[in-house]
């Protein structure tokens, strides 16, 4: 039902479905646990066979009404909520890779998710390919091999703002018979759905736009369920072949396109437990019930920044890919024809302590660790979020030394730019 209506209704109304005589807002199930009558009720769903809820580390109904809510949004079939955005990143891979296992991904993704996939999941043997994602297709196929189980982007990087060719990753990827998992935490489904340009797995931190308020780091899984494992069933023994630790079963024979998220919730959530608590899923749905509204404020007030930014003789350049100057402009013009995201990189003219001046200058745009809330904020990413990786790896990553992220928020646009402007003066 929810697939014939708009994104903004879904925003407002997707998920929660009251029935007669039911709270009209998402109650907060806030219980660990779920009542049955028989211990024979209760042994099926231990083995699959009923769905139902037990336990709030597996599921819970408020978690799971959001989580339909952003399956909705994006086109998917399925969706899991998790503790944070890195624990989508981290399950999104190992639910189909694991020791032996290689994947490749775009260089120019977030600091963390490059921590988490270039050190941590080498030390449990799952190898990585970091590639420019600007590469032409046949050297991006280059970085493939017999093991290769994935291919991973972010739709728009963090914090470079580059965009991602969707549909050539696409491509790249099902020539070699994997999937291609993307990050869309910035675009948000409301600025692009990567499904429709054949991403088969989309991961977010609902930590950004999704909660919008700052209020809760979490995160998503969404499967498009057209990834077809079984012609791959070689590479994909996890979905494809008997699950011990469940009695046998083979995900994709006994849930079909609900395989991957089924699998990721009964092994990983059930042994790794990076779930959601009912109450931040609460205040993610309250965020994602006004994202149809935030999101185009975002992108409207950081192209006036971007724009006022990169007439301004003070600064050096404007990274946004909004601008008619950005490299990315026409890409982003394909997948996000409405607008792109409210985070601008730039660099200012001058020494490195001269851009930490600038911003200590600022008045109610904070330095904060954070991107893609309401409040306008800033951060110096080779110094903060970024400061494990070497020059080599900042470079690699598109963070220059010198670049400032800048997260526009949904103020008065005319505000934060005469903050800006005192601030440089
Ligand atoms: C913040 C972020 C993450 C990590 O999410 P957390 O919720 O902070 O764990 C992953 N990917 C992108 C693009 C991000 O911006």
């Amino acid at each position: 039902m929810d697939k014939k209506l708009s994104l903004d209704t879904i925003c407002v109304q997707g998920g929660w479905k009251p029935g007669k005589g039911e709270p009209r807002v998402l109650p907060i199930y806030q219980s660990t646990t779920f009542k049955y009558d028989t211990s024979e009720q209760m042994a099926r769903l231990f083995d699959l066979e009923d769905s139902g809820y037990f336990y709030t580390r597996l599921q819970n109904p408020t978690c799971d009404a959001v989580a339909s809510k952003i399956a909705a949004l994006e086109g998917g079939v399925a969706c899991m909520l998790l503790s944070s955005g890195q624990a989508a990143n981290l399950y999104a891979i190992i639910n189909i890779c694991e020791e032996g296992s290689h994947f490749v991904c775009s260089s120019t993704i977030y600091g963390g998710t490059y921590n988490l996939f270039g050190v941590t999941l080498k030390k449990f043997g799952v190898d990585v390919t970091f590639v420019d994602p600007d590469l032409s297709e046949e050297e991006l196929g280059k970085a493939f091999r017999p093991n290769t189980k994935a291919l991973f982007g972010e739709v728009l990087s963090n914090p470079g703002v580059a965009v991602l060719d969707i549909e050539k990753f696409a491509r790249v990827a099902h020539s070699h018979g994997v999937p291609l998992i993307v990050d869309n935490t910035f675009a948000t489904p409301i600025n692009c759905r990567p499904i429709e340009w054949g991403a088969d797995i989309v991961t977010h931190s609902t930590t950004k736009y999704m909660d919008g308020h700052a209020t809760c780091v979490g995160g998503a899984i969404v499967d498009s369920g057209n990834f077809d494992w079984d012609k791959y069933a070689d590479k994909f023994p996890g979905l494809t072949t008997p699950d011990e630790s469940y009695h046998g079963i083979v995900y994709t024979k006994a849930f079909g396109k609900q395989a991957y998220i089924t699998k990721a919730t009964a092994q990983l959530m059930r042994d790794l437990g990076s779930s959601s608590s009912p109450h931040n899923a609460f205040l993610l749905n309250l965020g994602l019930e006004t994202l149809h509204l935030r999101v185009p404020r975002h992108c409207e007030n950081a192209l006036k920044v971007a724009e006022w930014l990169e007439a301004n003789d003070k600064v050096a350049w404007v990274k946004y890919p909004g601008l008619k100057s950005s490299p990315y402009y026409e890409l982003a013009k394909k997948y996000m024809p409405g607008g792109t995201c409210g985070v601008i990189a730039f660099g200012l003219k001058g020494t490195r302590e001269e851009a930490i001046r600038f911003m200590d200058n600022l008045k109610f745009i904070c330095i904060v660790t954070h991107v893609a809330d309401a409040r306008t904020c800033v951060l110096h990413p080779a110094s903060h979020t970024h400061r494990q990786l070497t020059e080599e790896q900042l470079v690699e990553a598109g963070v220059a030394p010198d670049l400032i992220r800048l997260s526009v928020g949904i103020e008065n646009v005319d505000d934060i730019i005469n903050d800006i402007e005192q601030a440089l003066k």
